[in-house]
């Protein structure tokens, strides 16, 4: 252990609990956040300046205007470079605290990206807004023990669990089945505030502190927040002995496996289209190409074109987000028209 080292993380050695022994088992960490929005920000900047080892992101997006509002670790020239999130994040994180290996992944989570993604990581932590990415990554830490902490939030409140697989419940315990689609309010319709996003992010970051120094003492309810009442509460939620993930060990959510998949992404009216897995494009060809039809604008992680009063975003895995519609078929069209198979 360096000078530099003791110098840098000195006020966290000092808390108790903490110690130097703390500092080492975080230096040795390897963790997975799954997204990085506006809970991913808050989460990787306490992680990267805390010294956890290892960090690899992933994010599926690239930084649009209305994310500057919470997404604390992005600024106004990642958006004017259209930058991916993940990209962005390594970058701002690696000028914090460069001692730290940050790995960023730009691509969709799904049930075949999930599984390299989670490879070598001792915990995974929740940055996404959706319940299907959330129900994919619980089936992963039931079926291979990994323990995960989520968190969402909307408006001014949100809520945190942590779970340990083979100790007390999993997600799935607590919410049966993922709400049906439009039933549960998002933050693109009803809102939400940066400070509920910092005080939900910052608890799940201090659960990944704790499952990594001193798990005995990490959250075991599931505990709600609300900033404008300032009501937290703990809810015990027992493990149901009937849970379909760690009760009966099933894992649909690991185990489909669609050629392509075509999502509307909920209140951005895009629609986002998932070639089957071990496609690539090649994006200066692609770009070339698309420069006959439309307005291009391209940096080294994206190709986007401004066509049929729609833009179409596309990253070199061959996935491609298509904003100006929210119907699937609208964007099959269009993604085969103009990015090919
Ligand atoms: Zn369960």
């Amino acid at each position: 252990m360096t000078e530099a080292w003791d110098s840098r993380y000195h006020r966290q050695m000092l808390v108790e609990g903490f110690g130097r022994e703390g500092q080492r088992r975080l230096a040795a960490a390897r963790v997975g956040l799954v997204g990085c929005g506006a809970l991913g920000s808050v989460i990787a900047g306490h992680l990267v300046r805390a010294g956890v080892g290892h960090l690899r992101i992933i994010d599926r997006d690239f930084l649009e205007f209305n994310n500057l509002q919470r997404q604390m670790l992005y600024t106004e020239a990642d958006v004017t470079d259209r930058l991916p999130k993940a990209v962005a994040a390594a970058r701002h994180l690696r000028a914090a605290n460069s001692e730290v290996t940050v790995e960023p992944v730009v691509g969709n989570v799904d049930p075949f990206s999930i599984v390299a993604f989670a490879e070598g990581r001792d915990l995974l932590v929740d940055g996404t807004d959706n319940f299907s990415t959330r129900f994919l990554v619980n089936d992963l830490s039931v079926s291979r023990g990994l323990p995960w902490v989520y968190g969402g939030v909307i408006m001014s409140s949100g809520m945190t669990m942590t779970f340990v697989p083979g100790e007390g419940p999993c997600l799935r315990c607590v919410f049966p089945e993922i709400p049906p689609p439009g039933s549960t309010p998002t933050c693109d319709t009803v809102g939400v505030l940066n400070t509920a996003v910092g005080v939900v992010g910052s608890l799940e970051a201090n659960e990944v502190l704790k499952l990594i120094v001193e798990p005995e003492a990490r959250n075991r309810g599931l505990l709600t927040i609300d900033l404008r009442s300032l009501v937290f509460e703990s809810v015990d939620i027992a493990r149901d002995p009937d849970c379909p993930a760690c009760g009966r060990r099933l894992f649909p959510f690991l185990e489909a496996r669609e050629e392509e998949t075509a999502v509307s992404l909920c209140g951005r009216d895009a629609v986002q289209i998932v070639p089957r897995p071990g496609g690539s494009v090649h994006l200066d060809q692609l770009r070339a190409r698309l420069e006959a039809v439309g307005e291009v604008r391209a940096n080294p992680y994206l190709v986007e074109v401004d066509v049929e009063g729609k833009t179409i975003t596309v990253f070199p895995d061959g996935r491609a987000i298509i904003k100006g519609t929210d119907d699937i078929s609208v964007g099959r069209v269009l993604y085969s028209r103009y990015v090919g198979q």
